[in-house]
């Protein structure tokens, strides 16, 4: 007997009749003599009408609040998937975040989780139910509700399978697993049998919103093995695990785009010690994540400093960015946010040369320019006019070989 987690995100539980299907896969595990915890997310589109309600009435919502309305997607769907298992004759027991003791910081909107007590989850279990926990929720030390940020309900499953020790944590979504590029957008892509966290930390990291990123960085930190895969069919999706010594690692295993970075350039700063810490140091106070900096030659004392947010936190970037300007000397700050990120990912780039340059190559062959790069030992990204998102990630994708078997 397995101890199975099985999270189904918000196509998969979009409707009544998906919700049986859901109830019925459950059910299925559950004959085959398993223990099941399910974790589900809201009904697809249901975070993004809730959302709308909150700025309906508010330019500027309170997060607290905020958080409060978006969890209320989740308890629809953890109601509704127990009242369906019940249905079908399964013994099932909805949580929300506070009664399934998923801990987090007092972050609202992105809160990280700190700690999952399983002991109410590993009661139900013992007697006999399903445990069906609503995902994308936790709570903070006082008592609030808090949610994990967009895409969050993957880090919830993650989270209790860590803590429960279970043996496989099965994503099912909309498609049949981790493609090489977002197969909605790239005809030719092709799913992969075995990712390794690293690379699909960096491809999540990048805008491969299959998994959320904290999920596979919580994966990778407790060693839970990842099953990706389809709601609608019974084939084998993508395993994310450890690197394996035995499989070839691939120059480039895909490409990704970000359509939620946004560009903040800071003109004419003071070229002085400590103005960059001048400048990070309030953002990071601020909880804004910086990504792609870029730091011009100094011509008469002054610079320009450019760099990437998320388009998420623009709204905090835009609280702090007058006072920052005016602490540092600097002329004016301005945003453009019609840009996006692309970015190649691959472990073999560690160990060949040469391919950044045939990036850079390939986007220039499509009049593509290049507004910012950044690296690491196994990503380059470029960051280019939000237009040519698309465009560029097939040009990627086929130029590298991608759409080929290995
Ligand atoms: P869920 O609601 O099940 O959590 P998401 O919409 O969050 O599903 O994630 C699934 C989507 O991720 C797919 O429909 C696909 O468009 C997108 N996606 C982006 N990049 C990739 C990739 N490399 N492999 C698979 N899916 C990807
Ligand atoms: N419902 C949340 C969202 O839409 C969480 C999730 O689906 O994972 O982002
Ligand atoms: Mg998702």
């Amino acid at each position: 007997m397995a101890l199975y987690v099985q999270k189904f995100g918000g196509t998969s539980v979009g409707s009544i009749d998906r919700i049986q299907n859901v109830a019925r896969r459950v059910a299925k595990t559950r004959e085959q003599g398993h223990d099941v915890i399910v974790v589900v997310s809201a009904m697809s589109g249901e975070t993004d009408r809730l959302l709308g309600l909150g700025r309906n009435l508010s330019g500027r919502p309170a997060e607290r609040e905020m958080d409060v309305l978006v969890a209320s997607g989740e308890q629809v769907s953890a109601a509704l998937t127990c009242i369906a298992l019940n249905e079908m004759g399964v013994k099932a027991i909805s949580l929300l975040g506070h009664q399934a003791r998923i801990e987090t910081d007092n972050v609202f909107t992105k809160a990280r989780i700190t700690r999952v007590d399983d002991q109410r989850v590993r009661k139900a279990l013992a007697d006999g139910c399903v445990v069906v926990v609503a995902g994308f929720q936790g709570m903070d030390s006082e008592g609030n509700i808090t949610t994990l940020g967009r895409g969050g309900s993957d880090t919830s499953a993650v989270a209790i399978a860590a803590a429960t020790r279970a043996d496989v944590c099965e994503i099912y979504t909309d498609v049949e697993g981790v493609f090489t590029a977002d197969p909605n957008v790239c005809p030719s892509a092709r799913k992969v049998d075995r990712i390794c966290y690293e690379e699909m930390l960096e491809l999540a990291a990048l805008g491969a919103k299959v998994l959320q990123i904290r999920s596979v960085e919580l994966a990778m930190k407790y060693a839970v093995p990842i099953h990706v895969r389809s709601t609608f069919s019974d084939a084998e999706g993508t395993m994310v695990t450890g690197e394996d010594e035995a499989l070839e690692s691939v120059v480039v295993a895909g490409v990704t785009s970000d359509k939620k970075a946004a560009k903040v350039t800071v003109r004419n700063v003071p070229d002085q010690p400590g103005v960059c810490a001048g400048i990070f140091e309030p953002l990071a106070e601020a909880n804004v994540t910086v990504d792609m900096i870029i730091q011009n030659v100094a011509t008469d004392g002054t610079t320009d400093l450019t760099f990437t947010v998320s388009r998420d936190d623009l709204t905090r970037m835009r609280d702090i960015a007058d006072d920052l300007v005016k602490r540092i000397g600097a002329s004016d700050v301005t945003i453009d946010d019609d840009v996006v990120k692309v970015s190649i990912v691959g472990l073999g780039m560690r160990s060949h040369a040469g391919v950044a340059a045939k990036m850079f190559r390939l986007l220039a062959d499509e009049g593509i320019n290049i507004e910012a790069i950044s690296t690491s030992e196994i990503k380059t990204s470029c960051l280019i006019r939000a237009k040519y998102a698309e465009l560029a990630v097939r040009v990627l994708h086929d130029g590298f070989g991608l759409g080929l078997a290995r």
